[in-house]
Formats: structure tokens, C-alpha cells, sequence
């Protein structure tokens, strides 16, 4: 579980206490569009369940779980941005992670732009 017993920023989403451009949901994963994106389509992969903080823990606790984000990232590609897609999972602090409740970063291009390196 994570250090803090403050149910994590995207638990808040996943609870609809938090308002989010959410563009899938099933029994295990939510998907929302970053609010501060750094790509022309930008979204987030997240597993409900905040017991995991990054994604080793992830891959270690639930590969399972693991597959169906990626697999989750590849269909909102294909609805998104024509099925090309950059998948990032920042892992601490240096990296720039801010929120220790795992999630994929999706990024993509629009139709005429490729991404930036
Ligand atoms: P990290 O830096 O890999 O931890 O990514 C956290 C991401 O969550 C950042 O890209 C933020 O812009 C994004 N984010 C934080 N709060 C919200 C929110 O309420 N809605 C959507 N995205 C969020």
C-alpha cells in the first residue's frame, strides 16, 4: 500500500470525487485524459487498485494486471492516434513522478504530427 493512508489523486477519480475526462473504465482500469498533457493525445493508464506504487511493483505483484494496461494502452491508441503509441512509466522522484499510484502514460500524435523525440 502507499505511504500515505490519504486515498491517492487518481483512487479520488476512480470515485468520481474528482472530476476527469475519463475515457474508458472496466472492473480493474480507468483511463482519463492528463490534465496537463505534453502530447496532442495524452492519457493516463491506471489500474484501480493503489496497492501498487510503480510499475515493478506492478510487474512483480500482478504481470496480469501489467498485460491488460498495455493491452488497455494499444486499444485507446487505435481510438485515439491511429494505433501508434509512446508508453512511459515514470519510477520516482527523479524521473519527475509525482503520483506513487501506478500509471502509464499514453502518448500519441494526431493525424499530419509525428511526436517529438
Ligand atoms: P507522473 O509524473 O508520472 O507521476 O504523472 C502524473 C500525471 O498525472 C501528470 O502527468 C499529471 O499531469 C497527471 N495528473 C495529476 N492530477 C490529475 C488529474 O486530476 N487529472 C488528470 N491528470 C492528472
Amino acid at each position: 500500500m502507499p505511504d500515505s493512508a490519504e486515498p491517492s489523486i487518481f483512487t479520488r477519480i476512480v470515485a468520481r470525487e474528482i472530476p476527469a475526462d475519463i475515457v474508458f473504465e472496466n472492473d480493474t482500469i480507468i483511463a482519463f485524459r492528463d490534465i496537463n498533457p505534453q502530447a496532442p493525445v495524452h492519457l493516463l493508464v491506471v489500474p484501480k487498485t493503489e496497492e501498487y506504487r510503480n510499475v515493478s511493483e506492478l510487474a512483480e505483484g500482478d504481470p496480469a494486471l501489467l498485460a491488460e494496461i498495455v493491452a488497455t494502452a494499444k486499444r485507446l491508441a487505435d481510438e485515439h492516434c491511429g494505433g501508434d503509441f509512446r508508453l512511459i512509466f515514470n519510477e520516482g522522484e527523479t524521473t519527475g513522478q509525482t503520483v506513487f499510484h501506478v500509471h502509464a502514460h499514453v502518448l500519441g500524435a494526431t493525424q499530419g504530427d509525428t511526436l517529438a523525440e
